[in-house]
């Protein structure tokens, strides 16, 4: 079933208006046309785990980016946190991964291992780059 993937976003920015730190700002922006045909339930937990692990992670502004195209989607997740340590980029998407550098921000390690199961499950690519006290950037491509 279609829907309009900017108010979508919208709608889960401001779900998560009560988890920011204090003067954090959610800039979004939208490209393209609005209608998409993706699942609904699955992209709401995904954008929840990216966008709360940018909350969390970062004390910055965070940017979303989404960009419908002929045949696909792509988010991107962009924040100026604490970023991943290089050496532990290849477990990030592990089960029970909590990188080095967390100091007690709690967590489980277990939302990312959620997300990439879900992108792959929407036959979409997740991918990252990050760079440690700099920050991460999230972008996911699904078909639709
Ligand atoms: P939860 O299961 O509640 O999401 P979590 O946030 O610890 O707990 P993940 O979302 O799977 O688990 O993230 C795994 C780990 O990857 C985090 O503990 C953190 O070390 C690192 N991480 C994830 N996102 C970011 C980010 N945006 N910036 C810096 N580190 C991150
Ligand atoms: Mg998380």
């Amino acid at each position: 079933e279609g829907f309009d993937l900017k108010s979508f976003l919208s709608e889960i920015v401001e779900d998560l208006h009560p988890m920011k730190k204090e003067g954090q700002v959610i800039n979004h922006l939208h490209h393209g046309r609005r209608e998409v045909l993706l699942d609904k339930k699955i992209l709401r937990n995904v954008m929840l785990n990216l966008l709360s692990n940018a909350i969390k992670y970062s004390e910055k502004d965070i940017d979303l980016t989404s960009e419908v195209k002929d045949d696909h989607v792509v988010i991107i997740v962009k924040d100026q946190g604490i970023g991943i340590p290089d050496e532990q980029q290849k477990n990030l998407f592990g089960k029970f991964f909590r990188a080095r550098n967390v100091n007690g921000i709690q967590g489980t390690g277990l939302g990312l291992n959620i997300v990439k199961h879900y992108v792959e499950l929407m036959k979409g690519d997740i991918d990252f780059i990050s760079r440690e006290n700099i920050g991460t950037a999230f972008t996911i491509s699904l078909p639709g």
